[in-house]
C-alpha cells in the first residue's frame, strides 16, 4: 500500500509539473501564435527557447515587412512617396469634406541638364528640388515624385489665402534652385495648380496639367492656377 501511495504521489507531482511548466505554456504560446502576438517566456527551459527563437523571428519578420513596404510606397533616388502610394492617397482622400489643393511640378529644360552636365549631375538636382520640396511644404501635405521629373503635391487644410501661400512657396523654391550652388547647375520650376472643394476628384489632375502647360507655354519658372487661365 505505501509504494502504490508514493508511486500514486509521484504519479500526481509528475502530472503536475508537466502541466505547469509544459502544457499551460504551450496552450498559450499557441494563443500567441494564433493572436499573431508574442510569446511569454513561461515553463520549461525547452518551452522558453522555443518561445525566444520565435519571438525573435517575429522581430524579424516585421522590420523585412516594415522595409519592403518602405520600398514600395517610395522613390528609390528621391526617398519621395512613389507614383503608387501617391494614387493610394488620391483615392484615399476622395471621400475627405475638406478643400484639397492640387500642384504638378516639372522641372524646366531638365534634359539640357542633363545633356550638359551628364544623368549622374541630374540625379543629384532631382534630389536637390525634392529635398526643398519636403523643406517648402508642411507634414500634413503629400509631396510626391510622379515622374522622371515631375512631382505633384496634395495640400489639405489651407485657409483662403491658398494662391499667395502656393506663389510663396513656389517663389521661394526658385530662388533657392538659382542661388548660386558650388556643386549644382541653377535649374527652375514650372507648376500648375487645382483646387477642390471637398476632397480629391480625378479632374484636379487635368486641370493642374492644364495650368501647368500655360506656364511652359509663357516662359516658364512661375505657377498658374487653373481658375485663372480658365478666365
Ligand atoms: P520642359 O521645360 O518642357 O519640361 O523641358 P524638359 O527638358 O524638362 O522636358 P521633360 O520634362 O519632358 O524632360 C524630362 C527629362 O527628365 C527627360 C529625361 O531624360 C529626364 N529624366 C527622367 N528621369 C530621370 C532620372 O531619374 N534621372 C535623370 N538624371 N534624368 C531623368
Ligand atoms: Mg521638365
Amino acid at each position: 500500500v505505501v509504494y502504490i501511495s508514493l508511486l500514486f504521489l509521484f504519479c500526481v507531482i509528475v502530472y503536475i509539473l508537466l502541466v505547469v511548466l509544459v502544457l499551460v505554456p504551450l496552450n498559450k504560446n499557441l494563443m500567441a501564435i494564433q493572436k499573431g502576438t508574442k510569446m511569454q517566456l513561461n515553463g520549461a527551459f525547452e518551452v522558453q527557447y522555443i518561445a525566444s527563437a520565435y519571438n525573435a523571428l517575429c522581430d524579424k519578420n516585421a522590420v523585412t515587412a516594415s522595409v519592403l513596404k518602405h520600398k514600395a510606397e517610395h522613390d528609390p533616388l528621391t526617398g519621395l512617396i512613389n507614383r503608387n502610394a501617391f494614387d493610394q492617397i488620391k483615392t484615399a482622400l476622395m471621400g475627405e469634406q475638406e478643400p484639397i489643393s492640387y500642384l504638378i511640378i516639372d522641372i524646366d529644360l531638365f534634359k539640357k541638364i542633363n545633356d550638359n552636365y551628364g544623368h549622374p549631375i541630374g540625379d543629384e538636382v532631382l534630389k536637390k528640388v525634392s529635398r526643398l520640396l519636403s523643406e517648402q511644404f508642411r507634414q500634413t501635405d503629400y509631396v510626391a515624385r510622379i515622374g522622371g521629373d515631375e512631382f505633384a503635391v496634395i495640400m489639405t487644410k489651407f485657409g483662403d489665402n491658398a494662391d499667395e501661400i502656393i506663389k510663396r512657396k513656389i517663389g521661394n523654391l526658385n530662388l533657392a534652385l538659382q542661388a548660386k550652388d558650388e556643386n549644382l547647375p541653377p535649374v527652375t520650376l514650372s507648376v500648375g495648380v487645382s483646387y477642390s472643394e471637398k476632397g480629391y476628384i480625378p479632374v484636379l489632375v487635368e486641370k493642374a496639367d492644364r495650368a501647368l502647360y500655360s506656364v511652359k507655354r509663357n516662359g516658364r519658372c512661375n505657377c498658374a492656377f487653373y481658375e485663372e487661365i480658365k478666365k
